[in-house]
């Protein structure tokens, strides 16, 4: 077996012992007769499933019986769409932090939203286009704000929030890349959410996080999909949902779980420093993003600035020795490491040594 060191974005690396045990279940689940691909939704070996996946979330996140975690199909992206949707309504004024392509991303959704219903949305800061690449940390919040939207992590540019805003709006974060990451709080916010396949499991839906009072708020006129309430009273069972994400969900938090979130976050943080102390170590290497906010999760940085024709060859010389998917977002060019959870220490440290090598022939 020939396991790549895999810095994909997304989806991305997930735990080996959660593949194998899925590997194990995946013609017959524990005795079933069958896989979880096969059985209904509706029956008792899933439903164990869909409830202790949900119960181990909870329990990492430290959410109590006020919050709903719900599966909805259609990635973070929906969610985009589904937020001012549910939540933006007529005359009402949302707050967004534009700290890069995904913040981005959802300011436009919420845009579109607004000019159908007569509502405002507030560009609160603003950091999408700061080379080197930062989060925001003054924003101008609007007094009576319906919610206020954050990205704790942008994925692409690699700039991570260290501290939540202040705001007294119902909070909304975009956790897609940096979700169970970190120690946070998240009773700071009333929604939080994530495409499944960065830390959580594959992709084809995102886990949201929402207070049931606040899944509440949204207008009951709405197609009933796309109303969080469908979700919250359904337990995300009002149609088929994505019954196999959800087992591999539950299954990599059982692992989040037997690591121990202390040794997780830990290990994350030295995963880190270990790429960003070889970047620092050298002129070589051009970090891309401000100081205190460089992400654990993207570490991303360029060659002598940009010397595209260099990464091109750091790219294809690594591709040899079995690291892949070092580049950058095609929208930002230069390199990229997504060390996410489940991304092996053995991997960091097979590339800070292929780095090192590589600085001394080339530099
Ligand atoms: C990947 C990503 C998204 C988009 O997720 P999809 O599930 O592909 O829609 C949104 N926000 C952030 C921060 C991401 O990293």
């Amino acid at each position: 077996m020939a396991r790549a060191y895999n810095f994909s974005a997304g989806p991305a690396t997930l735990p080996l012992e959660v593949l194998q045990q899925v590997q194990q279940d995946l013609v017959d689940y524990k005795g079933t007769g069958m896989s979880v691909m096969e059985m209904s939704h509706r029956g008792k070996d899933y439903d164990a499933i869909h409830q202790e996946a949900i119960a181990t979330f909870k329990e990492l996140c430290g959410l109590g019986d006020d919050w709903s975690v719900v599966f909805v199909q259609g990635g973070a992206s929906m969610q985009f769409a589904m937020i001012p949707m549910n939540f933006l309504g007529a005359g009402a004024t949302a707050d967004y932090s534009n700290s890069g392509t995904w913040g981005n991303k959802a300011l436009k959704e919420a845009k579109k939203v607004a000019a159908l219903r007569g509502a405002t949305v507030n560009v609160a800061a603003d950091t999408q286009k700061d080379i080197p690449t930062r989060q925001p940390t003054e924003f101008a919040w609007t007094e009576g704000a319906a919610y206020a939207h954050i990205c704790t992590n942008e994925t692409i540019s690699g700039a991570e929030m260290k501290a939540i805003p202040e705001t007294a709006a119902p909070l909304i974060g975009d956790m897609s890349s940096d979700i169970l990451s970190c120690e946070r709080d998240y009773s700071r916010f009333s929604m939080f959410y994530a495409g499944a396949q960065k830390n959580l499991g594959p992709s084809g839906m995102a886990v949201v996080a929402i207070r049931r009072d606040f899944a509440e708020k949204g207008p009951d006129t709405l197609p009933t999909m796309l109303q969080y309430r469908t979700y919250t009273n359904e337990n995300s069972l009002y149609n088929t949902p994505p019954t196999w994400g959800i087992y591999v969900f539950g299954e990599t938090m059982k692992w989040v779980k037997r690591m121990g979130k202390e040794n997780l976050f830990r290990q994350n943080a030295e995963k880190a420093k270990m790429i960003y102390d070889t970047i620092d170590s050298s002129e070589f290497w051009t970090p891309t993003a401000v100081k205190e906010f460089r992400s654990n999760m993207n570490v991303t940085w360029r060659i002598k600035g940009g010397d595209e024709a260099l990464e091109k060859k750091f790219l294809d010389e690594a591709k040899a020795l079995g690291m892949s998917s070092l580049k950058g977002h095609r929208s930002v060019g230069g390199l990229r490491a997504s060390i996410y959870n489940a991304f092996p220490v053995a991997g960091v440290e097979a590339l800070v040594a292929f780095m090192k090598d590589f600085e001394k022939r080339n530099g």
